[in-house]
């Protein structure tokens, strides 16, 4: 089977790569070729660092190395993420960028109910992390080139591709084709490759962008993190790193599609009004605010995570609506189970049966994270009345039922289904 696409996506790769791009040629096939080199695939590509397995790595992004900036977006990492960056060996440099969340408080605009979360409540040094997205993906690709093991061919896009009994064969935009005996897709939520393969997807439009900025308040953060749900849509401000400062938060506000362009093309001063009136004074007073960027909103889950010789990992295999900060924890998972399954694999990477135990383990993970998200939005970004009570309702229960609490604190904290033996047990 032959399959070519004329397009591609524009994903957020990070890093410097000074190697220069090889030529591809089919020879002898790699073993495993990660198609992007976003935060998942370049993930994936560290962790098969020191595996047996011969790895490519195709992106298409040229290098754009970013200077840290007090407003650039950060995204929140929960605990099992910190535990597979950790085995990654980029948390002990990634940690100095990083704002721990202490506590998290949740609340809607008009109404008294309020659900608190703490780290003490669960044992842990922190709920989580807020960290620079760059930051990220720099460390990651510094490693992957400093261990030297991953054949890199970037800036380069895969085309079309074409199914073998024993290889997929990639033909790249800078011309030549590389032969693989598994190809992980790790191309982003509009995936060539899934495209190409002609994988289904549920699609939801949410008609919703988040604008992503950064705010200084006048009063400290402590650590906290806050999600408001206002009838103008979410906002959740998160501890921001930057030179430990406790006045600078990240705000992420969920905008109805019809109210983009205006919030948008409001002054900073109008815009930390509305913002101020929606979130209330918790913080003090909003003084200063950085850069906006608007983020349109939609669910795309793959219906298959596997096809022959392919896997899908990140937002390739589910792009998630951010209100739970979901996203990027769940590749990541996805991208620590593969590494472990290749890991214990004897021979072929691209064998039907490794790869749909990839699909079974990946399987409950994804559905419960994606569906809590998808309700999250349905019912706190729904303006009917009668979802009212029942947001608060869910809130006071949220606070005051144990097993209900339980529940949602440890999936949130990235234990919902198979844990990765890198972050199996929580410390
Ligand atoms: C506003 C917002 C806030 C968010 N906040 C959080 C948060 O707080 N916590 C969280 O966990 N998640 C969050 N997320 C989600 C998170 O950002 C994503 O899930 C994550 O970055 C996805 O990474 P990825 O590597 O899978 O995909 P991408 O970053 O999209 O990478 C895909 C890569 O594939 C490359 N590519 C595309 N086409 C081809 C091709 N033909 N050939 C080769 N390569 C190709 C692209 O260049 C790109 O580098 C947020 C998302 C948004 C929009």
């Amino acid at each position: 089977m032959t399959a070519a696409s004329g397009s591609g996506t524009d994903g957020s790769s990070a890093g410097s790569t000074e190697k220069t791009a090889e030529t591809a040629r089919i020879d002898e096939p790699v073993d495993v070729a990660i198609v992007g080199g976003g935060l998942i695939g370049a993930s994936v590509a560290l962790g098969l660092a020191r595996s047996p397995l011969s790895v490519a790595l195709i992106e298409p992004a040229p290098p754009r190395p970013t200077p840290p900036s007090w407003d650039e977006r950060c995204i929140a990492i929960n605990h099992v993420s910190h535990r597979i960056l950790d085995a990654l060996g980029v948390w002990p440099e990634l940690s100095r960028a990083a704002a721990p969340i202490l506590s998290t408080h949740i609340s809607e605009q008009g109404r008294f109910g309020v659900a608190r979360f703490s780290a003490d409540e669960a044992g842990l040094e922190a709920l989580g992390y807020n960290v620079p997205i760059h930051r990220i993906g720099e460390l990651l690709w510094q490693r992957v080139l400093a261990h030297g093991h991953a054949r890199i061919f970037a800036p380069m896009r895969v085309a079309a591709l074409t199914m073998h009994a024993h290889h997929v064969a990639l033909a790249l935009d800078g011309g030549g084709t590389l032969a693989a005996r598994l190809v992980v897709a790790a191309d982003g939520a509009d995936s060539p490759l899934r495209r190409l393969l002609g994988v289904d997807t549920e699609h939801r439009d949410y008609a919703q962008s988040a604008i992503v900025t950064a705010v200084r308040c006048t009063r400290p953060h402590r650590g906290c993190a806050y999600e408001r749900f206002t009838c103008g849509g979410p906002l959740a401000l998160l501890p921001k790193p930057w030179a430990a400062e406790e006045h600078l938060c990240s705000l992420i506000w969920t905008t109805p599609a019809a109210e983009v362009a205006s919030r948008m093309a409001w002054s900073d001063a109008e815009f930390l009004a509305q913002a101020q009136a929606a979130f209330g004074e918790r913080l003090g007073r909003f003084v200063e605010l950085g850069r906006r960027q608007a983020y349109p909103l939609a669910r795309v889950v793959s219906r298959r995570v596997h096809a022959p010789r392919v896997v899908f990992v990140g937002n390739a295999a589910q792009s998630l609506h951010p209100v739970a900060a979901q996203g990027f924890n769940l590749g990541l998972r996805d991208a620590a189970t593969l590494i472990e399954l290749l890991a214990g694999h004897r021979g072929d990477p691209g064998d039907g049966e490794l790869l749909q135990r990839y699909a079974d383990l990946r399987s409950a993970d994804r559905r419960r994270v994606a569906d809590f998200t998808d309700g999250l939005v349905r019912v706190f970004s729904n303006r009917l009345p009668g979802l009212r009570g029942l947001r608060h309702l869910g809130l006071l229960a949220l606070d005051l039922l144990p097993p209900l609490r339980e529940a949602v604190l440890w999936q949130n904290l990235g234990y919902a289904g198979y844990t990765p033996a890198v972050a199996r047990t929580p410390r």
